[in-house]
């Protein structure tokens, strides 16, 4: 192993010479398949994980319902103490995790971190929340009765992750579920083993040293077949699944015909839309970390631009500047602003986009290649690409799908109601935003006939998200919500509780059964 990852796992007392258990109930055991952890940007292998067999998921989902059955008893303000405990333990590692981000999953120094500091966010907003839970007391239409909503915990919560947030979506998914009294299964993404396995260690330590079973947060590594045998359980009442539209489409429906709670957070197709009078000083920028940002790997990555015609050369003349200046390279080196893709199968999808828009004769602005010469041989990187296509035809599938990789699609509109009308033709619904100084413009954007996707910004980028609100998409992005906001109210069982302390017992509606 080379030194510097060596001195990233070491710094998280992760064994770097052994086969790293992979399976996390309380015990740290693995005897399913190994699974090799690769460095996107040098192509070493990193470790050797081995993952959860079917026997131990089984035994990991007992745990995780006697897990629940105690936590639940656990006050919730508790419950509150003990995540600030490892909001703590977590802020405590937060470079070192972040570092083992950027070298696991490849996103560049600065983006690793904050990820950690969201799942640090998040911890500090569940602590809050611990002591706001609150349900609610309706008013009866009979005398001497009332009404009680109460959230209970729901029992076991398992989170299915995707490669390109390896820490942060557990993060909102753990914090919410634990205040709310549940038990958590992590099943991460195949590729991210790491993350979730120094994770793991940091929660399970405060769990420990506050007498909590460890299967409160459990974890299970595996690919696929793991991922299906969690989905299928009955011994799971919630699942959380943040991926493709494709698997969220499989999981979403096994999930449906067991009638077990599901929340959904696939792909997004996002747009950012450029009004005349927008500040291109702030807008162009904006637009260069949307679509560069996380080398495009970001759910709300910015995928497609629609350019007022009187601003269109301008705009693009100066974002063509920024993507030359572009700093590509090692994303742990603090000044690298461009890492690589995460895995080949990102590069594939690239290569596949370029041959599509080329096929289609469009014009290709800027990118359109891999970097191939040394250093960037061994790992999978790609130029960022502007093109733009020969027409918006939402059919064509550069419009219509998400392209995981830095490729952004420019066109350009006369009247704001148009770009509307392409912002939303597309099946995902996830982020957008407008561009402008107008309060008329953003009235159009914010309102009944505006942006379809569940985060509608205004002079913010299309990626970036803060935890306060409820974060998710509409349409094929699933329609789940996670992080802030009402999220919590799905991680609860609701009880609508209907309490007669009256001498009658009256029938609602005026129903008359007197015999
Ligand atoms: P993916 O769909 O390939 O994998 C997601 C998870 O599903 C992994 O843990 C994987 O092992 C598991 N899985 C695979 N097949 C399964 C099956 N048949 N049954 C159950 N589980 C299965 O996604 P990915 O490539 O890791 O991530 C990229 C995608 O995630 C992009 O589409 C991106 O937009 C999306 N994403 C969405 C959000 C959001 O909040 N909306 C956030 C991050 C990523």
């Amino acid at each position: 192993l080379s030194t510097r990852a060596a001195d990233i796992l070491s710094s998280l007392d992760i064994p770097t010479s052994v086969e790293l258990p992979g399976v996390y109930d309380g015990n740290w055991v693995g005897n399913g398949d190994i699974m090799e952890s690769v460095c996107p940007t040098t192509g070493e292998v990193l470790a050797r994980v081995k993952t959860a067999s079917p026997e131990e998921l089984q035994h990991a989902l007992i745990k995780s319902r006697e897990a629940y059955r105690f936590f639940r008893t656990v006050p919730a303000p508790r419950r509150g103490e003990i995540l600030r405990q490892i909001r703590q333990a977590l802020s405590d590692k937060r470079d070192a995790l972040g570092a083992l981000v950027s070298l696991e999953m490849g996103k560049i120094r600065t983006e690793g971190v904050g990820e950690v500091q969201e799942f640090v966010d998040i911890c500090d907003y569940a602590v809050g929340l611990s002591r706001m839970m609150n349900g609610n007391v309706v008013s009866s239409e009979r005398p001497g009765h009332t009404i009680l909503e109460v959230p209970n915990p729901l029992g076991v919560v398992a989170v299915l992750s995707a490669f390109n947030f390896p820490v942060a979506v557990y993060g909102w998914n753990l914090a919410l579920s634990m205040a709310a009294g549940n038990a958590t299964l992590w099943k991460p993404s195949p590729s991210t083993p790491l993350c979730s396995i120094a994770v793991t260690k940091i929660v399970a330590g405060v769990l420990e040293k506050n007498g909590i079973p460890g299967a409160v947060a459990g974890l299970v590594t595996g690919g696929k077949d793991v991922g299906e045998a969690v989905v299928e359980s009955r011994d799971v009442d919630m699942v959380s699944f943040t991926g493709s539209e494709a698997i969220g489409r499989i999981v979403g429906k096994t999930v449906q015909s067991r009638f077990g709670k599901i929340l959904l957070e696939l792909g997004g197709n996002n747009a950012s839309v450029v009004m005349p009078d927008a500040d291109l000083s702030v807008a162009v920028p904006s637009v260069f970390f949307g679509s560069i940002g996380t080398a495009g790997q970001r759910c709300t990555s910015t995928r497609r631009l629609y350019l007022h015609r009187k601003i269109a050369s301008e705009f693009l003349e100066l974002l063509q500047k920024m993507y030359g200046s572009i700093r590509v390279g090692d994303p742990l080196v603090s000044s690298t602003l461009l890492g690589p893709l995460h895995n080949t199968t990102g590069v594939n999808i690239f290569t596949d986009a370029v041959k599509h828009l080329r096929d289609s004769e469009a014009n290709i602005l800027t990118g359109g290649s891999r970097y191939s010469e040394t250093p960037f041989d061994k790992g999978n990187f790609v130029q960022p690409t502007i093109a733009i296509p020969k027409s918006v035809d939402p059919t064509d599938k550069i419009w219509s799908t998400e392209t995981f990789a830095p490729v952004l699609c420019a066109a350009v509109f006369d009247e704001l109601e148009e770009a509307i009308e392409w912002n939303n033709a597309v099946p995902q619904g996830l982020s957008s935003s407008l561009w402008t100084r107008d309060l008329r413009n953003m009235g159009k954007w914010i309102g009944p006939s505006g942006s379809d996707t569940g985060i509608v910004n205004v002079n913010v980028g299309t990626s970036g998200a803060e935890i306060g609100a409820a974060f998710g998409g509409n349409k094929s992005t699933g329609w789940g919500r996670e992080s802030g906001g009402d999220a919590w109210k799905q991680y609860v069982r609701w009880s609508a509780c209907t309490i007669n302390f009256s001498d009658e017992a009256p029938l609602a509606q005026g129903v008359d059964f007197s015999v």
